[in-house]
């Protein structure tokens, strides 16, 4: 960070702003140390000089979070329910916006989008035969925890779901995927017309995917529940004794297609604003057609036992004390009416202007609207990003202003189709493209200790760096910390990798988040935050306060890690002299993706020939580490001209841009991004259009798509030697 100059009051003899003089002379060129520095304060595209500096700074930042001041704004957000379209959750953004002011960030705006939201009206569903069973559709409240028995709290409802009024048999249909409804025509089932009852995961699948595959096999509704083989006293203790699902917990959640395009149905690559073109809703490709309802156990255990058809698999029974069946006898009862009509969704947004580079953007995101409380998802993250703005603020109030420009967005409707960040995306879209450097998205900031973290390839190494530089709760560094949990999880998984620095970061990015816009839409790198831990109460009104202080994070101690982590990497980013992305790491990234792609099930190497592409990777990244040996040296050295470095960190920030495929993945015209797309799970997908013409077996596509890969890998390279040639003597 640095100094502003006159616009705040300040004091030439204070530490910060001699550590700022520093920083200054050795940005000039100057040389007023002349000391090696330690080895622990080289950073990456940093001088000594501003590394020293910059790490003072971090200090002095890290040193500003509380943890009980994180708590005491996790009680404001989880102290009401607050989903998008609500006038709770208008006054939380109002309420973000107020604070941000009174921290001193500058230009605190709210922005209005008028977008195609869903609320409930009324929910019902009964079983008619072969016995009557009224469903609760309500989470019980506990005595212990008084949040669990506020009068909002709303019954169970699926965003997006349609309206409607159906009476039919119930199929149960395992998670909902096409292989199970493959498997049912197999023992004579047809699911045409009739109700589907499929449970959450295993393995995991998006609910909408669930919901446009029940649409695809002509079911006449779908009800989703949470079985508690996955969430529930399979795992553990549940609530109010343990962090797993009671019986009665529900899973709210939307079914947009936003796999296809997220953001306002109506709006699909542009920002619903005032006078903005609407199209019609029936061809809005991310609108759901079936009537969908989320269930308890509590509520489909009769409907399952009940059921006197064919025995379903093994596999398919889960953790109740009953005989999974495909179906039989069971006739249902369901009628959803909602509100799917347009509605106000809020966006705040707040920066603290660069004092050297304001057109370079350090854009940091969380979003506000939650299903419920929102304990974990979102008001977790929400908490983290009002300490971290809160440290920042405190600072600015100093004099101390970052180099580049820091934007906070606390976005809407994420919970609906990741709508508020995509319509703000889309309305800065064009500045954002030549501006942003990156993206750092927490969407839950803490549900427990175990730190993940993700990031598009050129950003990897440097959220590795930073993590060394922040404590674990646990002890020992974040660093530590993340590799350790990392190897007990791959364990789990039975993946024989050894965890290390190189494969630590997750670099396979999919959606389900506030970063799809600026990654896939915009082309701009990415990086994700969490630390997770066991979480069965995900979208349920037991997501809230109590949870959290009682088994997610009783001491705040991960929220604080979170704003600490979120903020230094933010810093890094907004001071570095050159920017940290690297193109080296990427190369090899992209070489493993093609790697990963020929060990897929579908391919042929008689019928695509990945060579050239590898060949292109590699060559990418023995480029970018040529321009390394130049740049970083004569960075750590200090010796950097001042002049060369903007148009070189204009260079870098370019990188990202060469993946861009402007028309689009085949299909999916708003997924811009040649390396990064989500299957219609979410699960993440590495080189989409590649991946997806080779599972569909239509090889000259699949070529095609080779072509314009490697062609985007040359001009990659073809930028890292034009930055090579910048750092040659004149
Ligand atoms: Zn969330």
């Amino acid at each position: 960070m640095r100094n502003q100059g006159s616009r705040f009051p300040r004091n030439p003899a204070s530490r910060v702003q001699k550590v700022l003089l520093l920083a200054t002379c050795a940005a000039l060129g100057t040389s007023l140390i002349a000391q090696d520095p330690a080895p622990s304060a080289r950073i990456t595209g940093f001088s000594p000089a501003t590394a020293a500096a910059e790490l003072k700074l971090e200090t002095q930042f890290k040193d500003a979070i509380s943890s009980q001041r994180i708590r005491d704004y996790h009680r404001y957000f989880t102290s009401k329910p607050h989903p998008a379209g609500t006038t709770n959750d208008h006054e939380v953004a109002q309420y973000i916006a107020e604070e941000w002011k009174k921290q001193g960030l500058e230009d605190v705006v709210i922005r209005q989008y008028d977008v195609l939201g869903t609320r409930p009206v009324s929910t019902m569903l009964e079983m008619v035969a072969p016995k009557k069973y009224k469903a609760v559709l309500r989470e019980q409240p506990y005595s212990v925890d008084p949040d669990t028995a506020n009068p909002e709290i709303a019954s169970a409802w699926i965003g997006f779901s349609t309206s409607g009024d159906v009476t039919a048999p119930v199929v149960y249909a395992h998670s909902g995927n096409p292989e199970d409804y493959e498997l049912l025509r197999k023992n004579g089932i047809d699911v045409k017309g009739k109700i589907v009852l499929v449970r959450y995961s295993n393995p995991y699948s998006y609910r909408g995917f669930k919901a446009l595959t029940a649409q695809r096999m002509g079911a006449a509704a779908l009800l989703i529940y949470s079985d508690p083989a996955e969430d529930g006293y399979k795992k553990g203790k549940v609530f109010p004794d343990g962090p797993w699902g009671p019986e009665s917990h529900i899973q709210r959640g939307a079914i947009t297609y936003d796999f296809m395009v997220p953001g306002d149905p109506l709006t699909p690559g542009w920002a619903s604003i005032p006078g903005a073109k609407r199209i019609p809703e029936n061809e809005a490709v991310s609108l759901p057609h079936i009537i969908a309802l989320p269930l308890s156990w509590h509520d489909a255990k009769p409907l399952l036992e009940n059921m006197d058809g064919p025995v379903a698999p093994a596999d398919w029974q889960g953790g109740l004390p009953i005989t999974y069946r495909f179906a039989g006898s069971v006739t249902a009862h369901l009628k959803v009416e909602m509100d799917n009509s347009t509605q106000p969704y809020y966006v705040v947004e707040g920066r603290i202007k660069g004092s050297e580079f304001s057109d370079e953007w350090v854009l940091l995101g969380n979003h506000h609207d939650a299903w419920e409380y929102g304990g974990v998802d979102p008001s977790s993250g929400t908490a983290s990003m009002m300490e971290m703005t809160r440290a920042f603020g405190a600072m600015l109030k100093q004099g101390i202003r970052p180099r580049r420009t820091l934007i906070f967005g606390s976005w809407d409707g994420e919970e609906v189709g990741l709508t508020g960040s995509t319509e703000w995306g889309e309305q800065f879209a064009d500045e954002l493209r030549t501006k942003l450097v990156a993206y750092l998205n927490v969407d839950s900031s803490a549900a427990g200790p175990d730190f993940h973290g993700g990031a598009s390839g050129s950003l990897a190494p440097m959220l590795v760096e930073t993590s060394r530089s922040i404590q674990s709760p646990a002890g020992g560094s974040l660093h530590d910390a993340w590799l350790k949990s990392t190897a007990t999880e791959r364990k789990e998984e039975h993946d024989a990798q050894p965890v290390n620095d190189s494969n630590v970061v997750n670099t396979r990015i999919g959606s389900g988040s506030d970063h799809t816009v600026f990654l896939n839409f915009l082309g701009r790198p990415v990086i994700t935050l969490e630390f997770d831990g066991p979480y069965g109460v995900y979208h349920s009104m037991y997501d809230d306060f109590f949870w959290m202080n009682h088994f997610g994070d009783p001491g705040y101690k991960y929220h604080a890690a979170m704003s600490q982590l979120w903020g230094v990497t933010a810093m890094r980013l907004a001071q570095a002299d050159v920017l940290p992305l690297d193109f080296e790491f990427y190369g090899d990234t992209v070489n493993q993706f093609l790697g990963e792609l020929e060990k897929n099930k579908r391919f042929d190497p008689a019928k695509l020939d990945l060579v050239s592409a590898h060949k292109a990777a590699k060559e990418l990244s023995s480029a970018a580490s040529q321009t390394k040996a130049l740049l970083l040296p004569s960075t750590a050295s200090g010796k950097l001209d001042p002049h060369q470095l903007t148009p070189i960190n204009q260079l870098l920030m370019q990188g990202e841009a060469n993946f861009v495929l402007p028309e689009g993945i085949p299909g999916r015209p708003w997924f811009k991004h040649l390396l990064y797309s989500s299957r219609y799970t979410y699960a993440h997908l590495e080189l989409p259009a590649i991946t997806e013409a080779v599972e569909s077996g239509n090889w000259a596509e699949a070529q095609r798509q080779a072509g314009i890969l490697t062609r985007a890998l040359n001009s990659e390279t073809a930028l890292m030697k034009q930055i090579a040639a910048q750092l040659q003597p004149k």
